[in-house]
């Protein structure tokens, strides 16, 4: 049995981020009362479908179906029951009987006798089927089925079958002709945001805008504020599954180099490097801070003979940045090793490992890009098989030839870099680049300076897209030479004794990168905020969930 249409998509706006504060809120109350009267609809619709069944009558079956008692949920016994992920529902199954469990994901009654009930999981959703019958299926257990609130956890044990039409409403392509149903954990009646809407495509959510069409849009703030929810979206399933595979490949990458993983303190005495603004605490009656990168310690395990490592951890910098692609928490990337001659030996690094971890997401992850593209659809990252690296210099060049003036010796800013990268795409066909020799007063004090230039630095940034996703360079060793670029500075030698010293008990030269993982997800996908690549995003204005 295959479901009827599917009733028309929603039609209320609540784009909260346009409009004066009195039409938003107007809106937004228009918005929540078209909501209610689509929520009394849809339970008057349900059941006056259903009217004269009784939950409370005696049911002969009543064992078949209903909540779960909350000692039958504590670990009260291992069964064995064999379990089906919804996601391997196949035809193979027909008139086997199943047992699964997923989120009641759409719930719909069609008669006294019929329900239809999508249970979801993982992405992946199949059609429940209760039809009354003697026996098998009573009309209490219907009115059960459609008595569950949507997004409730439901285990169903079930025979498969195959109605031999393609079903709209689910992704699997088969039924389950409904034996058993138990709630084992309910949701709210009434949840804060709809799974559907949250998940909807931006470029349906357009069209209709531009048709005069109402459509809900779920803002950015209301997605955060009830991330649980927002992460339940297909889109949402597929970018945190990119996020580990970037971080896998990172470290299958340098492990296969010769790195070691390693973890550096996170609680750090005095103010970490300097620069940037640190998060400040309190250690035991010490002053401390949140390390701002693992850079220090990262060098130092190089001085413990480690020749190379690499860490994945948490980075804190109290930026007062409130723009698209800083947060105050993010995962870091880091890799710092031995070279022999040259810091073009980090750069081959960096070349090699992300070329490998593009083409494999490329080529293992194409059902997760595909499904954050029909939400924000994007093109495929253009990137070449040898990486190109141009000098500050040249970049400098570009611009100044498409008529954009920068300071030779300063940063780009975040316009400029974007320029580039454009310049850079249409010129070498590519939208992931090194830029390196860095002027050195834009550096931090441990980069190596240019052998040939001293306003220079042995150093790189790399971008996607036109933005900054690395930044790396060969670092001073040389313990005198470290303090002297330290007070040059502006820092105090003494508070970072402890990392100068470590070189002054012999060090060999080396370099690293750190790369911002949000950011390399971010930018691969095309997204247009680094909140929608961090699970739980921490910025300046956010601290919560
Ligand atoms: P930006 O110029 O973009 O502020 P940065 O030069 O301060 O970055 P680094 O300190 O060199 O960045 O950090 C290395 C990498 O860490 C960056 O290239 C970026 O990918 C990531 N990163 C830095 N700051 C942040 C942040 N606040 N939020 C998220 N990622 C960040």
């Amino acid at each position: 049995m295959s479901e009827p249409k599917n009733p028309p998509v929603d039609s209320v706006t609540e784009d909260l981020q346009e409009g004066s504060q009195s039409k938003k809120a107007a809106k937004k109350e228009a918005a929540k009362l078209e909501k209610q009267r689509r929520r009394e609809q849809h339970a008057s619709s349900a059941s006056s479908a259903l009217a004269g069944v009784s939950l409370d009558a005696p049911d002969p079956l009543a064992a078949n179906y209903g909540d779960v008692p909350l000692e039958d949920l504590q670990s009260k016994a291992v069964t064995g029951r064999k379990w089906t992920e919804i996601g391997s529902l196949t035809e193979d199954l027909k008139d086997q009987s199943v047992l699964i469990r997923g989120r009641a994901h759409t719930i719909r009654a069609v008669s006294k006798k019929i329900a239809f009930l999508v249970v979801r999981e993982r992405g992946f959703t199949v059609q429940c089927v209760l039809t009354a019958a003697a026996d098998l299926v009573s009309g209490q257990m219907v009115k059960f089925a459609t008595s569950l609130s949507k997004e409730s956890f439901v285990d169903v044990e079930g025979i498969v079958s195959v109605p031999g039409v393609h079903i709209k409403s689910a992704s699997q392509q088969v039924e389950v002709q409904v034996r058993k149903l138990y709630c084992v954990g309910k949701a709210l009646p009434a949840l804060p945001i709809n799974i559907e809407d949250a998940g909807r495509s931006e470029i349906f959510i357009e069209k209709a805008l531009q048709a005069g069409e109402q459509v809900v849009r779920v803002n950015q703030d209301t997605r955060l504020n009830f991330r649980v929810l927002d992460l339940r979206t297909p889109a949402n399933q597929g970018i945190f599954r990119i996020q580990c595979q970037v971080e896998n490949v990172f470290r299958q990458f340098l492990l296969s180099e010769g790195f070691v993983g390693i973890h550096t303190p996170k609680l750090i005495a005095g103010s970490s490097e300097g620069g940037s603004a640190v998060f400040k605490l309190d250690y035991k009656g010490q002053p401390a801070c949140l390390a701002q990168s693992p850079q220090l310690h990262k060098q130092m395990a190089i001085c413990g003979d480690f020749g190379r490592v690499f860490e994945i951890g948490p980075v804190f910098r109290a930026e007062d940045s409130y723009t698209h692609r800083h947060l105050c928490e993010f995962t870091g990337l880091d890799a710092e090793m031995e070279i022999k001659e040259h810091y073009s030996e980090v750069m081959d690094i960096v070349d090699r490992l992300f070329v490998a971890m593009f083409d494999h997401l490329n080529e293992k992850c194409q059902k997760e890009l595909e499904t954050i593209g029909n939400q924000y659809p994007f093109e495929p990252l253009k990137y070449l098989r040898k990486t190109l690296r141009l000098t500050f210099q040249e970049g400098v060049q570009m611009l100044k030839d498409a008529g954009v003036e920068v300071d030779p010796l300063g940063d780009l800013n975040t316009e400029s870099e974007r320029k580039l990268g454009q310049l850079v795409a249409e010129k070498y066909g590519t939208e992931f680049y090194i830029l390196h020799r860095y002027p050195l007063a834009v550096r931090p004090f441990y980069t190596m300076p240019c052998f040939d230039d001293p306003a220079y630095s042995n150093s790189f940034d790399v971008f996607i897209r036109g933005e900054e996703i690395i930044s790396g360079a060969q670092r001073v060793h040389i313990p005198e030479f470290l303090a002297t670029r330290a007070e040059a500075c502006g820092i105090e030698v003494k508070t970072i004794s402890t990392y100068i010293d470590s070189f002054r008990y012999g060090a060999p030269p080396h370099g690293g990168f750190g790369v911002g993982l949000e950011r390399v997800v971010m930018l691969f996908c095309a997204l247009n905020n680094i909140r929608k690549t961090s699970l739980f995003p921490r910025d300046p204005l956010r601290i919560t969930p």
